[in-house]
């Protein structure tokens, strides 16, 4: 009688077992996280040489090795006192 149930006990526990894998690759805990993480990170800021203004490094317009925020600000060039 014991024999029986602790059978059914390692059956249950080996289907749970095996089913646990097929769980984790419907949804993976940290798999969002991880992205929105990285999503979420900031890149590089910089300053624009003529107005100051913080903005993304990737949306830089460069003059050598100013960096502006936008075209006109490059031809502009550096503020004054800078
Ligand atoms: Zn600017």
């Amino acid at each position: 009688m014991v024999g029986r149930v602790l059978l059914w006990a390692i059956l249950g526990l080996l289907a749970w077992w095996l089913l646990r894998p097929n769980r984790k690759v419907a949804a993976p805990p940290r798999g969002p996280a991880a992205s929105a993480a990285t999503v979420a990170a900031p890149e590089a800021m910089v300053d624009c040489a003529a107005c100051g203004l913080h903005f993304p490094a990737s949306e830089a317009v460069r003059d050598g090795a100013r960096l502006y925020c936008c075209a006109a600000h490059r031809d502009a060039g550096p503020r004054r006192g800078a």
